[in-house]
């Protein structure tokens, strides 16, 4: 062969050669990231945390155009896990509550990766972006059933420097990792949701109400508020048993519970605090504002009305007690503190009944 076409078949191996060396780094800084994700992803200690790594910090690590996950719901557990998260809503986030839509995403429960102009793109992404290259459909799998389904937009350079076997198979073993995360996470928020809640009335229980009263306390004397404290016990009720039945007494119950929480504020803590007693925390509530509480719920409870089995209408009346301190900054007294706010409630309570019920009393001090 002549020298230059040596010299030129030379200079293309070398090229090709620098091509692959180039494209090998890209891949390794690929795939370095994505096992940097799973740990991260292994390492979630909650759903919050667990959604905001994937629909934030994923998408920019792989500098993606869209991301967007639909989660299997039935039974509304995770939206209400993520209630009281401050999870971001920008509409990466869609809930169904049949599996129907996800089989049509996964008719083979695997994964698809293929040409973003090849597809119906709105069928994936709310609002998809133009940018889009490519589209990686992640089935959520656990024990055979989808789970959810984890739609990745990416754009020229997003994944691109991988062989599209390995990126395959390295979004497989995401997606098992991904899924397994979810499982963990939502069975063990819901199960500590669980252990809190009185199951009958849906409101906190007692003991996530203690443990809420010291956290309110702690924080009234930081922030330097007032803690306000109701104490509600309903009129009579063993009558309602004793006439209606359990049952009815049961549906009394879960209607005056759901209707305290309603004329509450979102920052307002309910619980039921025993068998016919609701306990309130007021965040921010001096004596006054605790009162005007007090009497608006006594007036909803004498407001709604209840049918029996035997559909009589029943109404029922409800007593009140209130205390409210501004707790002062010292960590020491805050157990005490909470413990006194309570009686003090209970102890008006108390007065309540005896001054003839369907009322409120103020605690005259914290003693
Ligand atoms: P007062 O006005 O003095 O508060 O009278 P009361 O009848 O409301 O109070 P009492 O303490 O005499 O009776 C409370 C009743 O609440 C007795 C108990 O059987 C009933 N109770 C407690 N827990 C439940 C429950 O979960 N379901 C039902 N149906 N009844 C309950
Ligand atoms: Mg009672
Ligand atoms: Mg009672």
């Amino acid at each position: 062969m002549a020298a230059p076409a040596l010299e030129k078949e030379n200079q293309d191996l070398k090229q090709a050669l620098a091509n692959l060396q180039e494209r090998a780094e890209l891949s390794h800084v690929v795939l370095s990231k994505l096992f940097d994700i799973e740990l991260s992803l292994l390492a979630c200690g909650s759903l919050a945390d667990l959604l905001d790594l994937l629909l934030v910090r994923f998408s920019a690590s792989f500098n993606l155009g869209q991301i967007h996950l639909v989660l299997f719901d039935p039974e509304y557990t995770v939206r209400q896990l993520l209630n009281s998260a401050s999870v971001l809503d920008n509409g990466q986030l869609e809930f169904v509550s049949t599996q129907q839509p996800l089989r049509e995403i996964h008719p083979e429960n695997k994964i698809r990766l293929q040409h973003a102009d090849e597809q119906n793109l709105e069928l994936f992404f709310p609002t998809p972006s133009s940018e889009l290259r490519h589209v990686a459909l992640l089935p959520l799998i656990r024990h055979d059933c989808l789970i959810g389904s984890l739609h990745l937009g990416c754009r020229d350079g997003s994944f691109s420097s991988l062989d599209p076997h390995l990126l395959a198979q390295y979004l497989r073993h995401l997606a098992s990792v991904i899924s397994i995360c979810f499982e963990n996470c939502i069975s063990q928020e819901n199960l500590q949701r669980l252990s809190n809640i009185d199951m009958l009335t849906k409101v906190l229980n007692r003991r996530a109400f203690e443990q809420e009263l010291v956290k309110e306390v702690s924080r009234c004397s930081r922030t330097k508020q007032p803690l306000g404290c109701l104490f509600i016990d309903l009129d009579h009720f063993k009558q309602i048993n004793d006439t209606h039945g359990h049952q009815t007494g049961d549906s009394v119950l879960r209607k005056v519970g759901l209707a305290l929480k309603e004329h509450l504020r979102s920052t307002d803590i309910i619980a039921r605090y025993g068998g016919e007693e609701f306990a309130v925390l007021l965040p921010g509530c001096d004596e006054c504002c605790a009162e005007k509480m007090a009497q608006t719920l006594c007036q909803v409870v004498a407001e709604l009305s209840f049918t029996a089995d035997d559909t009589t209408e029943l109404r029922i009346t409800t007593s009140i007690g209130v205390a409210s301190e501004a707790p002062q900054p010292s960590s020491k007294a805050i157990n005490s503190l909470a413990h006194r706010l309570i009686n003090a409630a209970d102890r008006a309570l108390y007065q309540a009944k005896r001054s003839g019920r369907n009322r409120y009393c103020l605690a005259s001090r914290l003693d």
